[in-house]
Formats: C-alpha cells, structure tokens, sequence
C-alpha cells in the first residue's frame, strides 16, 4: 500500500517521499483513510509509530479539498491540542513539512513564552492551530482566538494531557467548539478517564490500535 493508494493528493505524497517515507506505517494505514472518510476516530498509539503523519496527512488534505465557510478571512479550521509544549512544536512542524505544496497556514501556541507573538500570529489568519490546552484558554478569554469554525479537533496523547491535569481545560475548549466536527482521539493508554472522555466526544468512531 503506499500514500497515494491510501486517497493522498499529489502534494501530500510529493512532501512525505521528500520526507524519506517510502510507504505508510500501520497506524498511517488505518488512519488515513478513515479520517479521509471525516468521520471520528479513537486511535491506540504509541509515540514512534508515526501517529503524527497518520491524523495530519489526512487532515491537511482535507482541510485543502474544502474552502473554508467564510471566504476572504482564515478562521481556525482545525485545532489540535497536545499536552506539552515539546510536542506541539513538533506537531505544527510536521503540519508544515507535509503541508509544504498546500496553501494552509499553520501556527502553535504555547505557555511560558510572551503572549504578543501569539496574538499577532492568530490576528493574521491561521488554518491549522496547535495549541496547549492553557495556552489556548488564556487566548479564549482574552477574545484573541476564534474557535467558532472548527471543523477537525484532534486529541494527541489525550491520556498524557489527562495525566497532567487538563481535563477541565480541555471541557471547556470542547464546550466553545462547534457542535458539528470531526473528533479524533490519539492516546498511548486507555483508562477509565480516557474512555469516559472519548464517550462523551466521538460519534460513532472508528477504531484502530497498533
Ligand atoms: P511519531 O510516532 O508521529 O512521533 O513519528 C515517529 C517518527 O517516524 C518521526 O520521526 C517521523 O518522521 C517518522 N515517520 C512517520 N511516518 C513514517 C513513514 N511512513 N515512514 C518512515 N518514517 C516515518
């Protein structure tokens, strides 16, 4: 099987080969065309394994095929929450890098850093934004991010953001974001907390495990 099998555009394909990957990992078998589909997805994944590619490829090539609802600005169109900064910054590296041949902008917000950067960033326009969830709600409230045409939520290593205590940052983003979206949940370990998360947020999932 190889990415463009899968249903990639050419330039998702072209950024990856580019990349050195010569076909897709297990997880990036299942995943993609899963989320390709737009439904949910509730994903058991391990660092390593390639689970980044596996939720943005699709979502980049989704996010491409479609012009946003609201022509002329660039509204936050799919977010995706991680628990550290280290991996946010990881995360929106490989939106850009395998986003390369996509007219999409991406940008990470993070805490423990000046928040100005930040405000300029999402007052530009942002397609794709990759946030810590504390981060992200300082932003909400100081009314300098619009959340209000999500299309795509991913959830990447939602047992590590639980771990450290998010839950209820991540309700109250969950309870500001559209009701109408594609949910994707990414998570090294299924606990009751986790299951009862993923309960509450995805529709029908289609599940995977590696
Ligand atoms: P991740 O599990 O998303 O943290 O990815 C682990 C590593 O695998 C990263 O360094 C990726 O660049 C690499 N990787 C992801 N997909 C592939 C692939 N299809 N072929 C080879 N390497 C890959």
């Amino acid at each position: 099987m190889s990415f463009s099998e899968l249903g990639l555009a050419s330039e998702i394909v072209r950024a990856v080969t580019e990349q050195g990957y010569s076909a897709p990992t297990p997880i990036q078998a299942q995943a993609i065309p899963a989320v390709l589909c737009g439904g949910d997805l509730l994903a058991g994944a391990q660092t390593g394994t390639g689970k980044t590619a596996g939720f943005t490829l699709p979502l980049l090539q989704r996010l491409s095929s479609t012009l946003p609802k609201t022509p002329g600005t660039r509204p936050v169109r799919a977010l995706v929450l991680t628990p550290t900064r280290e991996l946010a910054a990881q995360v929106e590296d490989s939106v850009r890098t395998y986003g390369k041949y996509l007219k999409l902008k991406s940008a990470v917000i993070f805490g423990g850093v000046n928040v100005n950067p930040q405000i300029k960033t999402l007052a530009n326009g942002v397609d794709i934004l990759v946030a810590t969830p504390g981060r992200l709600l300082d932003h909400l409230q100081q009314g300098t991010v619009n959340l209000s045409h999500v299309e795509i939520l991913v959830l990447d290593e939602a047992d590590r953001m639980l771990d450290m205590g998010f839950i209820r940052d991540i309700r109250r983003i969950l309870a500001i974001l559209p009701k109408q979206r594609q949910n994707l949940l990414f998570s090294a370990t299924f606990s009751d907390e986790i299951k009862a998360l993923a309960d509450s947020l995805l529709n029908s999932p289609a599940m995977i495990e590696v």
